[in-house]
């Protein structure tokens, strides 16, 4: 799923204003991207203007000379992500990986970097520190 938000990113990358101070607002830019992209993969249904969602968060960070073109990027990218994500539903986002007290397997819909719902996620930080334990 990252590979959308990594080629919005690297397409938008050379027009970012730079800043004295280093690439803050590269980072800045990237992360606009990923949230749109993880939205419309576990979200599509209820995210009605990606497009726009993505071009104002980011628009800032683009000169006046580069933001139509910005906004063709985006709306190329968004329009083939919302395609893509509604024809091929994200396998993680299915269901938690973590079971209930109940002993039944959690039904609430995962964040998609780690499979475990957010009242799940100390889970993954256990899963992390025994990974490291076991390393
Ligand atoms: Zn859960």
């Amino acid at each position: 799923m990252y590979q959308f938000s990594r080629s919005i990113y690297r397409e938008l990358a050379p027009d970012i204003i730079e800043e004295h101070d280093g690439c803050a607002n590269h980072e800045r830019v990237l992360r606009s991207c990923e949230l749109c992209v993880e939205r419309l993969a576990t979200d599509w249904h209820y995210f009605a203007r990606p497009t726009k969602t993505l071009f104002n968060d980011i628009r800032i960070y683009f000169p006046m000379s580069a933001q139509l073109r910005v906004y063709k990027t985006v709306d190329r990218y968004m329009t083939f992500a919302r395609d893509y994500f509604a024809n091929n539903p994200v396998a993680e986002r299915l269901d938690c990986r973590a079971t209930t007290r109940r002993g039944t397997p959690c039904q609430r819909t995962p964040l998609p970097h780690n499979g475990y719902c957010p009242s799940h996620q100390h889970l993954a930080e256990t899963e992390d520190i025994r990974q490291q334990l076991a390393a």
